[in-house]
């Protein structure tokens, strides 16, 4: 199977070198055919017999299989050997003719296959002779009389096929920007080589029909091993292999693309709700969805499981469109026995040359695209080296991270809390836990960027239980100094798909003889996507063990109502940039009094983030809103400055009261 052809930008000098490839073939082999019309009117009985063994080859099962050499070209050497150029000319003509016909070619093409022929047959012609005066004494001495015979045919075969390659190669080139594959140049030889027998067999020519039958179901059946090799069974579109050696192809001739790396978001629960067999028909409904919806010239892969691939050539400026175009195609519900099945997906974008020199570079780092907007609940990232978890940098930070969490009594990793307010009566409910690490070299990490690097090693679970240890113990001794507060702790993605960080909690709460009311654990939407089954049996096991949830960055990721409805959830957190607009930007402020509505609906706490300013909270006040957070009460604090602050506000209020 032949990829679709890609421009390679030399369409018109291709045009023009088929043009000049006829006008060649017309001046040089115009003296030749005069004579054409005379030889027809006394044909031979051998020359139609030729002539219809080449048009039954064009016409039949003698093709090559993936390689597109045609047989006949063996009878129009015969042609050759035996009457001249002109009726050569003739049969590869009406061969051509056929073939054209019978492919569905366009008639260019059929142009320049009688026209190079032409030129090839011319070339043969004279070059048989010369090479006999040039090396017949020698043959003489090595084949003996066997050389009066079958040198000149044989000599004229090396004139042909050097013609006919150069002009196939050159053709190729402007076309596809790729060489002619070696098989093609050798099957084109030996064919032309069994030409000479042809022509010395008379009416036994048929016989060459049973070996080049025989090839040629070989070639098929080779061909469609191939092909079965680099198809996907189940959807029919390219595998993972093949999809690699489009993109190798596409490298080496330095011709731009983008690839487009696509994951279903929903399919595992597919699976396992409906059985494999529906999986299996769900994968071939978007194979064939992405298949017909793709435009000219891409290429559409399945790499295994779930994943699927686009190679889109071209300039790739606007990726980004094309890939949100493929993320609503998967948006669509895929109906399966009448029931509207709803999958949607993530697509990851690497662009070459941007994004990567090789396949495997290209096809990582899509990869590393399409989880990274997953992880932040997107439909669509193209690769920024920022998102690349695996980076040295990033590996390197990981590893200082594993350090720094490994003594237990270093004081580069610290938790600050920030107080959280209830808004109607203005009491200080809580306080949430976060994380800040200073760096012996880089100083302060961002903590946003480090859960996101962190996220994707083993390094998270390390500080989930630090997280859990420092926060409990710290709630032990703020109760043995008599103020009863209560911590929410961020928990991430990781931490949820199995019951430790439950287990564990549990455990340190006993140990700090600390209520699990006085724990709420933050868990972001992105975190539910990932596999929501084992999600939700730990956040079942949290809200059995009486520890609060509350769904932390609200109104940003998926904001699926399912997941307010189905999850033992206690608060929702606007999220603060919704927050932060809501004073001048109406918008937002219809998103967080609807986001508040709605918790209110369900029965659940509604509580904003990023509250920087009195107007922002008088806002969220009228709105109903249940608690605050923000630079407006106060930052994030060390531990030690909490009990000194709550005084310093308990004062504060006592003074406005009397
Ligand atoms: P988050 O859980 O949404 O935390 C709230 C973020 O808003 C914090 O950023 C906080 O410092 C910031 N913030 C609070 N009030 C204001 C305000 O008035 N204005 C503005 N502009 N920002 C405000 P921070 O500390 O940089 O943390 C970023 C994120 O990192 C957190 O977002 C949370 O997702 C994650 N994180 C922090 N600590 C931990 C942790 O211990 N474990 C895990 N898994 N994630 C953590
Ligand atoms: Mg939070
Ligand atoms: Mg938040």
């Amino acid at each position: 199977m032949r990829s679709p052809i890609q421009s390679t930008g030399r369409e018109g000098a291709f045009f023009g070198y088929v043009a000049a490839v006829g006008v060649a073939a017309v001046t040089v082999s115009a003296p030749y055919l005069a004579d054409l019309p005379a030889f027809l009117h006394r044909a031979p009985a051998g020359f139609w017999l030729v002539a219809a063994l080449a048009v039954l080859c064009a016409a039949g099962p003698f093709e090559f299989g993936a390689v597109p050499v045609f047989p006949s070209v063996c009878f129009v050497m015969a042609a050759l050997l035996n009457w001249g150029i002109g009726p050569a000319v003739l049969v590869q003509a009406a061969a051509v003719a056929v073939a054209t016909a019978r492919l569905a070619r366009r008639p260019y093409r059929a142009a320049f296959d009688t026209g190079r022929c032409a030129l090839a047959l011319v070339a043969a012609h004279l070059f048989g002779p010369l090479a006999a005066v040039l090396f017949g004494p020698l043959a003489a001495v090595l084949l003996g009389p066997l050389a009066a015979v079958l040198f000149g045919p044989l000599a004229a075969v090396p004139g042909y096929f050097a013609v006919d390659a150069v002009l196939l190669g050159v053709a190729g080139w402007l076309r596809r920007g790729s060489r002619r594959p070696a098989d093609e140049v050798l099957a084109t030889g030996a064919v032309l080589l069994l030409g000479v027998l042809v022509a010395r067999a008379g009416y036994l020519a048929p016989l060459v029909l049973v070996p080049l039958y025989a090839v040629g179901r070989m070639a098929r059946l080779a061909g469609q091993r191939d092909r079965y090799l680099r198809l996907d069974p189940l959807t029919g579109l390219l595998g993972r292999p093949a999809l690699a050696a489009e993109v190798a192809a596409r490298t080496r001739t330095h011709q731009r693309f983008a690839v487009f790396l696509l994951d279903l978001d929903r399919f595992r629960r597919v699976n396992s709700a409906l059985g494999h067999e529906a999986g299996d028909r769900l994968l071939a409904a978007v194979g064939r969805r992405l298949r017909d919806t793709a435009l000219p010239g891409e290429i559409v892969a399945r790499l295994g499981g779930d994943e699927f691939a686009v190679l889109s050539p071209g300039p790739t400026g606007d990726a980004g469109r094309r890939a949100a175009r493929l993320a609503g195609v998967l948006a669509e519900p895929v109906v399966l026995d009448g029931l509207p099945l709803d999958v949607s997906g993530a697509v990851g974008v690497a662009r070459y040359p941007q994004h990567g020199a090789d396949p495997a570079t290209l096809l990582r780092h899509a990869e590393i695209a399409m989880y990274d907007a997953k992880s932040r609940g997107d439909a669509v990232a193209v690769y920024a080296p920022d998102a690349d978890h695996h980076s040295p940098d990033r590996l390197s930070l990981i590893a200082d991270l594993r350090r720094a969490l490994a003594d237990p009594d270093g004081d580069e990793i610290a938790f600050h809390y920030q107080p959280q307010v209830d808004i109607d009566s203005g009491a200080v409910i809580g306080v949430e836990a976060l994380l800040r690490w200073r760096h012996p070299r880089r100083g302060p990490v961002d903590p946003g960027e480090l859960i996101r690097i962190a996220e994707y090693s083993s390094v998270m679970r390390l500080l989930s239980r630090r997280v859990i240890d420092d926060v409990v113990a710290q709630l032990g001794r703020w109760a043995s100094a008599g103020v009863r507060l209560r911590a929410s702790i961020n928990v991430s993605v990781r931490d949820l798909l199995t019951t430790e960080v439950a287990d564990w909690l549990a455990d340190r709460l006993r140990y700090h003889d600390v209520g699990a009311d006085q724990v709420q654990l933050e868990i972001t939407e992105g975190a539910l996507m990932v596999d929501p089954r084992r999600v939700l049996a730990t956040l079942r096991r949290l809200d059995a063990l009486g520890v609060a949830l509350s769904l932390d960055d609200f109104g940003t990721g998926y904001s699926s109502m399912q997941h307010l409805r189905r999850l033992p959830l206690a608060e929702v957190k606007i999220d603060r940039s919704f927050v932060a607009g809501m004073v001048g930007d109406p918008d937002d402020e219809a998103i967080v009094r609807s986001i508040i509505e709605l918790a209110g609906a369900l029965g659940l706490r509604a509580v904003a983030e990023g509250v920087e300013d009195e107007c922002t909270y008088r806002m969220l006040a009228t709105s109903g809103c249940h608690a605050a957070q923000g630079w407006y009460h106060g930052r994030p604090m060390p531990a030690d400055e909490l009990l000194p602050w709550l005084s310093r506000r308990a004062a504060g209020a006592a003074r406005a009261v009397s």
